[in-house]
């Protein structure tokens, strides 16, 4: 299990001698994924991408890149279900099916964890995931970027407002149930840029779920691009609809 600190090659050392967050972005990869894979490089900040199982199959060379970037790509279910709203076979299903996923796409998880979606979570749900010895990883830094009336000011004030040591930002890769994602990506150079001057550093998460220091790794192959329609839930705002290309889920 290697040490999100040690993994990497020589590259900025994000926030070693400070406090430190963690960035996050749950429901990908989306077609808002390229650019901030490229945003990221720029600013050369490691990141945590929970992703929903029937994207990744979907587009495999986004989670692909994202790993060899050192991101750590983690698991966000299968469908992106309430899993309260699941028997318990069905939230192992959702588990193990985004965990299969990972690994066909080629990406090795630096361990087992997952974030429930929508933090349905409930003794139950808190059971199965220990039972499939999963860490259950939340968040403390939200910014209600997964609604398309939240502008990109309002995401990156949001964020900054609540920075605090070992914090956890919470932010969405699309959406999997509305047509927001462009507003993230236009708020996340200004939120490293505060986060920086606020004098922390951006690190990654341990098989603890806390947040530890970390490095960029460049991988020096280009970013790709999206290869296949984005699968969506039924939209829960009508409007607007996703970025094209994108297909209801199967
Ligand atoms: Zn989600």
């Amino acid at each position: 299990m290697p040490d999100p600190a040690e993994q990497a090659t020589p590259g900025p050392v994000a926030g070693a001698d400070g406090p430190l967050v963690c960035l996050t972005f749950d429901d990908g990869p989306s077609a808002h994924r390229p650019r901030t894979l490229q945003i990221l490089r720029e600013l050369e900040v490691p990141a945590v991408f929970f992703d929903v199982g029937m994207r990744v199959r979907a587009n495999p060379d986004l989670v692909r890149f994202a790993a060899a970037e050192g991101h750590q790509v983690l698991n966000h279910t299968d469908t992106h279900p309430a899993l309260t709203s699941l028997t318990p076979v069905g939230m192992r299903e959702e588990i193990l099916g985004a965990g299969r996923a990972l690994e066909d796409a080629g990406v090795e998880v630096p361990f087992r964890a997952v974030r429930p979606p929508m933090t349905a979570v409930d003794d139950v749900v808190h059971a199965v995931i220990q039972v499939l010895d999963y860490l259950e990883v939340g968040g403390t830094i939200s910014a209600l970027d997964w609604h398309p009336g939240t502008t990109a000011e309002a995401i990156r004030d949001s964020v900054l407002a609540q920075l605090a040591p070992g914090g956890v930002i919470v932010l969405h890769d699309g959406p999997a149930d509305t047509g927001a994602g462009s507003a993230t990506v236009e708020a996340l150079p200004g939120i490293v840029a505060g986060v920086r001057e606020s004098g922390y550093g951006f690190g990654l998460l341990d098989e603890t779920g806390a947040v530890v220091p970390a490095r960029y790794v460049a991988s020096g192959q280009p970013v790709p691009e999206l290869a296949a329609p984005v699968p969506y839930r039924p939209l829960v705002v009508p409007e607007p609809e996703p970025p094209a290309p994108w297909v209801p889920m199967p």
